[in-house]
């Protein structure tokens, strides 16, 4: 079976183009996309051979549950110390591990033992009859479906609520908003009529749904035109986000740092007035967020300044790659891990939202400064991370070409999938 990964590879295209083929052919082979069923637990019989189903509670140990099955104090010792060398398990999480133990018969001790630490990867432990017990990690194979879900803002409507209107699951709606966050302003280009569809991954294993993967492809009818991005590996291995025409979807900096928070004051260039001294500029953008809200690093970057003055209150300041600085005002704490000189990554938190300083209420003051010149967050054109050169952009109007037409087909259907 083919990962998502190969057939996304524009080596692999001519694949593509087949997996293609054969979803325009069997067509009406595909069915409806089978929900999962509920997961089998307790004790199942194969021949005399007996196997129980543990799923790790909160205060369980490996030790507890082995003695619980029987085994012995030495088995224990040697179960612990092979999982930890072989398989690098040493502890187990409560509500996600599972354990089957497995005998010959009703009445014989456990001979296998299988710890399942994740949906797509079992341990397994046999006893060798000396006492010993051997450990082998099994990967398990996932079937990768390409899903199709459309849908449309309504009257009153956020993008999250539209979104799952349309089924689109939490954690892919996250990664969307992520993605498009980029490139529109999810509190002025949101009206309601404008349509949106989404293509991302579903994983199956043993004919059963058990997670979703990455976005593939995303579309949305912004104010300001449609948005489209498409997940493409290059050549050399590494996966972006690339917009219709191949430039590069993901930026080094983000316009809004904290998702989804309301614009309560937007960026303006006026003047100091000359004669009467004070100054109506503001020279950031203004999210509303309550105290405590977490903020990220709008890119990748290092830490030049963190401290009080009596306008920003407790802020802090980052210098990214090229000619870009980023600011954040009023925050009610920092970070104690993030200093001046610590490098962030982007995402990574960096202070809380507060109303230190000059602020009439809790909220996010967040400034853009290139070549030491405030720009205004919502309309500065920022550098892509990735782009394409010349001859990957030919292959990837190939693959956009494949995957257009591919969503056409789902979109007459959105029963259908994409076998990848
Ligand atoms: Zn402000």
């Amino acid at each position: 079976m083919k990962k998502a990964k190969d057939i996304l590879n524009p080596v692999n295209l001519t694949r593509m183009v087949m997996a293609l083929a054969i979803l325009l052919t069997l067509i009406a082979i595909f069915l409806v996309v089978t929900r999962p069923a509920p997961v089998n637990a307790g004790r199942t019989r194969g021949g005399d051979e007996c196997t129980s189903v543990v799923v790790v509670a909160s205060g369980d140990t490996l030790s507890k549950l082995l003695l619980e099955q029987g085994l012995t104090h030495n088995d224990v010792d040697a179960i612990a110390k092979t999982l930890k060398k072989d398989a690098g398990i040493s502890t187990l999480r409560a509500d996600s591990d599972k354990i089957e133990f497995t005998r010959p018969t009703d009445s014989e001790p456990v001979s296998k033992i299988v710890v399942i630490p994740s949906p797509w990867k079992q341990v397994e432990l046999t006893c060798d009859g000396t006492g010993a017990w051997n450990c082998k990690t099994v990967d398990i194979e996932r079937d990768t479906r390409a899903v199709y879900r459309a849908g449309e803002i309504l009257d009153g409507d956020s993008f999250y609520l539209a979104g799952q209107r349309a089924g689109v699951p939490a954690g892919i709606l996250a990664d969307v908003y992520d993605l498009l966050a980029f490139e529109m302003d999810f509190e002025r280009d949101v009206r309601a009529g404008q349509k949106f569809w989404v293509v991302y991954e579903e994983n199956f294993s043993g004919g059963q749904k058990i997670d979703n993967g990455r976005v593939l492809a995303v579309s949305f009818d912004a104010l300001r035109g449609n948005v489209k991005m498409y997940r493409y590996r290059k050549a050399d291995g590494t996966t972006g986000y690339y917009d219709a025409d191949g430039n590069g979807a993901i930026k080094s900096l983000k316009r809004t740092p904290i998702n989804n928070a309301k614009v309560t004051s937007s960026f303006s260039n006026k003047r100091k007035h000359p004669v009467l001294g004070y100054t109506r500029a503001h020279k950031g953008v203004d999210f509303r967020a309550s105290t405590g809200t977490p903020i990220p690093a709008a890119g990748a970057g290092r830490v030049v300044a963190r401290g009080y003055n009596r306008g920003h209150g407790n802020y802090i300041k980052l210098r990214h790659n090229g000619s870009y600085e980023t600011l954040y005002a009023h925050l009610s704490k920092f970070v104690k891990n993030v200093k001046v000189g610590t490098n962030v990554r982007q995402g990574q938190t960096i202070g809380y939202v507060g109303s230190t300083g000059m602020s009439t209420g809790p909220h996010l003051h967040y400034e853009i400064i290139k070549d030491g010149k405030h720009v205004n967050p919502m309309t500065v054109k920022l550098p892509a991370i990735s782009n394409l050169n010349k001859s990957e952009k030919k292959k990837f109007a190939e693959y956009r070409e494949i995957m257009d037409n591919a969503i056409e087909e789902l979109k007459k259907n959105q029963n259908l999938f994409i076998q990848l």
